[in-house]
């Protein structure tokens, strides 16, 4: 195998090991918490916090008309019990009765009202939180599988490595650091040459270039630099 063949291998590994290296770092930057389960999370405590706020109301209510019914009870049993014969007395009470009754009636129309909230509040709930769970899952699913593609890259990265550790061993040091100074200078340093025009510029190259790009000497192409390879 001649220099620049040799010099090509070296570039295919490293090529590899460039791609490779930014796939592990895009998929590595997946990992850890998603936005979408934070969001999920915060709606179904908001969610709760309307349900806990909207029961409170419910019993704070539901107190409120007791209340109102044994007021009603007491009025209602003094007005029965034939002790007030006052017929001015008599009629301030019915009136204080039928007073506190509307005051009940509508206290029972919010009631009703709240209760109907807090049945879609719940139903609310319930969905936020199965919305969640499969969110989660998928999460989970999610950086398993990053978490497995991720080993996956490591053990590519760590045979690409090796390769280029025996490929390095069997190439002339000087031709080496010739290629990682071409490589820095013009992202790659190796172009393959197929029908006679250079892959690294798209230029058609004269036949004494050809010629010497056939024998074991490093030949650059005359326009961008780079190490000529014949296939
Ligand atoms: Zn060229």
């Amino acid at each position: 195998m001649n220099v620049a063949n040799q010099l090509y291998q070296l570039q295919e590994v490293d090529l590899a090991l460039e791609s490779n290296e930014q796939a592990l770092s895009r998929i590595a930057s997946q990992l850890g918490e998603s936005q979408v389960v934070v969001g999920a999370q915060t709606e179904l405590t908001l969610e709760h916090q309307r349900l806990e706020e909207l029961r409170r109301q419910q019993h704070s209510t539901e107190w409120d008309i007791d209340d109102l019914s044994n007021k009603i009870s007491a009025a209602e049993q003094k007005l029965y019990s034939g002790r007030i014969g006052n017929p001015k007395e008599l009629a301030n009470l019915q009136h204080e009765v039928e007073t506190l009754k509307a005051g009940r009636s509508q206290l029972e129309d919010k009631a009703l009202a709240i209760m109907e909230q807090v049945e879609l509040a719940t139903l609310a709930v319930a969905s936020k939180s199965s919305e969640l769970k499969t969110l989660e899952a998928e999460w989970r699913n999610q950086q398993q599988q990053l978490s497995t593609e991720i080993e996956q890259l490591k053990t590519i990265l760590s045979e690409l490595n090796h390769k280029r550790q025996l490929l390095l061993a069997k190439i002339d040091p000087q031709a080496v650091e010739f290629y990682n100074g071409l490589k820095k200078q013009k992202g790659t340093a190796v172009a393959k040459v197929e029908q006679g025009i250079c892959c690294g510029c798209r230029i058609s190259l004269p036949t004494t270039e050809l010629q010497r790009a056939r024998s074991d000497s490093l030949v650059r192409c005359s326009s961008c630099g780079r190490i000529l390879f014949l296939a």
